[in-house]
């Protein structure tokens, strides 16, 4: 399959971004507020900058021509491959969709009940997020907790609308389901699949499900127990078809591993939710 790299540019944020940065600042050119994972004004001027000293045209879009230059330097340029689907046998494995797994359960409310615990909540609307709820007693402080994922070390987070660092590599989560994450994302490693992961999303959001406001028990979402994580979210967006096998952000290719540590993924559910992967047993 022919290899084509993707254009970085301004507004691209996540480990592509990071790992152009680094490379910048390796080469000596000044990036105003460092390697933050966000391509923004001073990214497109260090790729600018980067541009002219190889003699190339002078955009700040770091596409093929410029990935090429830095490849020269040491640049490591894979998860920038993206592969364009051309005979129809590409194309075939391009739509090539998971199948269903057959050792899972679907996870509904009473299962995470059942898994992770019941608690107590109320309903709890803010400006800006009608989905929220609060949970009561001491459920929270009892099975929430801060656990590190390496694999998501240098990561982005995007949960909130102004993305951040994982400096640290920690996620908040149920602590039974800590471990479980753990060997999913070593998992993904040992596959060499971990760099589908472009971003992450969030896990522990005590909330209902999208769209839904009603808040009864059958509307929360599973991220209420801290036991369903999003990653590569604007790529595979809730009610959305997922992203195909070689476009940027597809997560089809870590299902089967996913369903084998168990986890089923939201792309399964009757309302496609591809960003989604949450612990059906454990
Ligand atoms: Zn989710």
């Amino acid at each position: 399959m022919p290899k084509f790299f993707y254009t970085l540019k301004r507004g691209h944020i996540g480990s592509d971004v990071l790992r152009l940065q680094k490379f910048l600042i390796s080469q000596g050119i000044h990036l105003q507020f460092g390697a933050d994972g966000d391509f923004g004004p001073a990214t497109h001027a260090a790729v600018e900058q980067f541009q002219q000293r190889e003699g190339l045209l002078v955009d700040g879009l770091f596409g093929h021509n410029s990935a090429i230059a830095a490849v020269a330097w040491g640049y490591e340029n894979t998860s920038f491959e993206e592969p364009i689907p051309r005979t129809s046998a590409e194309i075939q494995e391009a739509l090539r969709f998971p199948s269903k797994p057959t050792n899972l359960p679907r996870p509904t409310q009473q299962v995470s009940d059942q898994l992770f615990g019941e608690f107590q909540y109320e309903y709890a609307p803010s400006n800006g997020n009608p989905q929220r709820i609060r949970i009561l007693n001491n459920w929270v402080a009892d099975n929430i907790g801060r656990f590190q994922i390496p694999q998501l070390l240098g990561m982005v987070d995007r949960q909130s609308s102004s993305p951040r660092l994982m400096v640290n590599g920690e996620i908040r989560c149920h602590r039974l389901a800590a471990p479980r994450i753990l060997a999913l994302f070593s998992a993904w490693e040992t596959a060499g699949l971990v760099n589908r992961v472009l971003y992450y999303v969030g896990c522990f959001n005590p909330r209902l499900k999208r769209g839904t406001i009603n808040p009864v028990r059958a509307n929360l979402s599973n991220h209420s127990w801290g036991s369903a994580f999003d990653i590569n979210s604007q790529e595979n967006w809730i009610g959305r078809p997922d992203a195909i096998i070689g476009a940027r952000g597809c997560l089809r290719e870590l299902v089967r591993i996913a369903n084998e540590e168990g986890f089923y993924w939201g792309g399964h559910f009757g309302n496609k939710d591809g960003m989604h992967f949450e612990i059906a047993e454990l």
